[in-house]
C-alpha cells in the first residue's frame, strides 16, 4: 500500500510479542473466513476491546490477497473514522503472518443475533436501526466508498443498542466515474446490477447503488423476520433478484403500515437509477417524526387497553380483600388462626356435628365455634405436639 503503513510493519516475532505485551485475548465473539475475533483487555487501562486476528500463514497461495484486503479495510477504517455509527479501530499491529485489529467492543453483538432472538422488529425499532444505518452510509458514501457486504451479521450492536457498521473488507474507493465489476458479497443481498454484469458480461458496472439495495434487503428482513428474494434452490433466488421479483403478500405485512413499505419500494427497484440514494432514503416519510403520529386509529386495539385500564383498577380495589401471605409454620401448627382454613374447619365441623345445633339454642352454636381447650385436655396437648388450638 501507498502509505506509511510499511513502517508499521513489523518481524514476525515483535509484531504478536507487542499485541500480547499489550492485550490479553479473552473468549472468541466470532470468527470469519480467515479471522478470528476475540474479546481482549488492555493491560494499562483495564479497557476492553475487540480483537480481530488475521493468520496470514495458514492461507499459502492466498496469504497474499488476504494480507492486500486487510491492509485496505485498515485504511477504508481509517477513512471513515469518527463516526458515531461506524466501528472505531483503536489498535493495528502488522507483520509477514500475523494481523491484528483492535477494534471498539460492541458488547450486544451482531444485529444478526439480536433479531433471531426476537424475530421480528416493530416499525418503531426498524426506524432507529435503519436511520443509524443509513447515516453511516451517508459518511461512507460522501468519502466515494461502497461497502459491497451490508448484511445483519455486519452490523453490531453496542451497550446501547446503537448501530456499528463493521467489516469493510470488500469495501473499495471509486474514483471520480469509476464502475465495478467484479461479485462479491453474500448472496440473499447482492444488487441486480451486480449480478447482470457478472452474468451477461455487460459493461455498465455498478457503484454504491448496490449498498442501497442491501438496505433494502435488511429492512424488509428486519420487519418480518424473513428475507425478500430466499429460495431453496439458489439459482432462483438470483433471478428472483434480478427481477425485483418480491411481495407483501404474506400475514405478517398485515400489520405493517404503509409508509416502511414505500420505503422498501423505493429500495428494492432493479433499475439502479431509479433507486433511491442515501440522501434520499433519509429524507423518505418513515423517518419524519410525523409518521408515528398520523398512525391509523385501531379500535380494536384501543378497546383492549381500555379492558385492561378496568381489569387494572378493580384488582386495586379488592387489594383490601386479597388474603395476606401464608406461612407453612403457621398453616400446619394452628390452621385454626388462619382465616380460610378457618371456615373449612368450621364447614366440616358443622358437616359433622350440624344437627347438635338445636334451633333457638345460640350456647349450642358457640360450643361447636369453640377454640380454647377444655381444662382436662390442656395437658395432653402441650405433650404432644405443641398444637394449642382445637374445636
Ligand atoms: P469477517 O470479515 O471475517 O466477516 P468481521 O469483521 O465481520 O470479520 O467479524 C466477524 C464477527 O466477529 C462479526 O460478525 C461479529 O460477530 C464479531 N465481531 C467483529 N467485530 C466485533 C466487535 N467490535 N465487537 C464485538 N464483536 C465483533
Ligand atoms: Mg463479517
Amino acid at each position: 500500500m501507498a502509505r506509511d503503513e510499511t513502517d508499521d510493519i513489523l518481524p514476525d516475532q515483535d509484531a504478536a510479542k507487542e499485541f500480547y505485551a499489550k492485550y490479553e485475548p479473552k473468549e472468541v465473539l466470532g470468527r470469519g473466513v480467515s479471522s478470528t475475533v476475540r474479546r481482549c483487555i488492555e493491560k494499562e487501562t483495564g479497557r476492553e476491546y475487540a480483537a480481530k486476528i488475521i493468520d496470514l500463514s495458514n492461507e499459502d497461495n492466498n496469504a497474499q490477497c488476504v494480507r492486500e484486503s486487510t491492509l485496505s479495510e485498515v485504511h477504508i477504517l481509517r477513512l471513515v473514522a469518527g463516526h458515531p455509527y461506524i466501528i472505531e479501530l483503536h489498535d493495528v499491529f502488522e507483520s509477514t503472518t500475523f494481523i491484528f485489529l483492535v477494534f471498539e467492543l460492541c458488547r450486544n453483538g451482531e444485529l444478526f443475533d439480536y433479531l433471531t432472538n426476537v424475530v421480528t422488529l416493530s416499525e418503531k425499532k426498524t426506524k432507529y436501526i435503519m436511520k443509524q444505518l443509513f447515516e453511516a452510509l451517508q459518511f461512507v458514501h460522501s468519502k466515494n466508498i461502497v461497502h459491497r457486504d451490508l448484511k445483519p451479521e455486519n452490523i453490531l450492536l453496542d451497550d446501547n443498542f446503537n448501530v456499528k457498521l463493521t467489516d469493510f473488507g470488500f469495501a473499495k474507493i471509486l474514483k471520480p466515474d469509476e464502475k465495478l465489476f467484479d461479485l462479491c458479497g453474500t448472496p440473499g443481498y447482492l444488487a441486480p446490477e451486480m449480478l447482470r454484469c457478472n452474468m451477461f458480461e455487460i459493461d455498465e458496472g455498478y457503484e454504491q447503488t448496490v449498498d442501497m439495495w442491501a438496505c433494502g434487503v435488511i429492512m424488509y428482513t428486519l420487519l418480518v423476520g424473513c428475507p425478500p428474494f430466499w429460495h431453496r434452490k439458489q439459482m432462483i433466488m438470483l433471478r428472483n433478484i434480478m427481477e425485483g421479483k418480491y411481495s407483501f403478500n404474506s400475514p405478517e405485512w398485515e400489520s405493517i403500515t404503509e409508509t416502511p413499505k414505500d420505503l422498501i419500494r423505493k429500495l428494492l427497484v432493479v433499475d439502479p437509477e431509479k433507486r433511491l440514494t442515501v440522501t434520499e432514503a433519509l429524507r423518505h416519510e418513515f423517518f419524519q417524526v410525523t409518521h408515528f403520529k398520523t398512525k391509523k386509529f385501531d379500535a380494536k386495539k384501543y378497546f383492549r387497553f381500555a379492558i385492561l385500564c378496568v381489569r387494572c383498577l378493580i384488582r386495586i380495589r379488592r387489594l383490601k380483600f386479597t388474603p395476606e401471605p401464608l406461612s407453612i409454620s403457621v398453616a400446619a401448627l394452628d390452621p385454626y388462626r388462619v382465616k380460610s382454613f378457618r371456615k373449612v374447619i368450621d364447614n366440616c365441623a358443622f358437616r359433622v356435628y350440624g344437627h347438635w345445633v338445636k334451633k333457638g339454642d345460640c350456647q349450642n352454636r358457640a360450643a361447636l365455634f369453640e377454640n380454647i381447650p377444655k381444662t382436662e385436655m390442656k395437658h395432653l396437648l402441650q405433650s404432644s405436639t405443641g398444637w394449642t388450638s382445637c374445636f
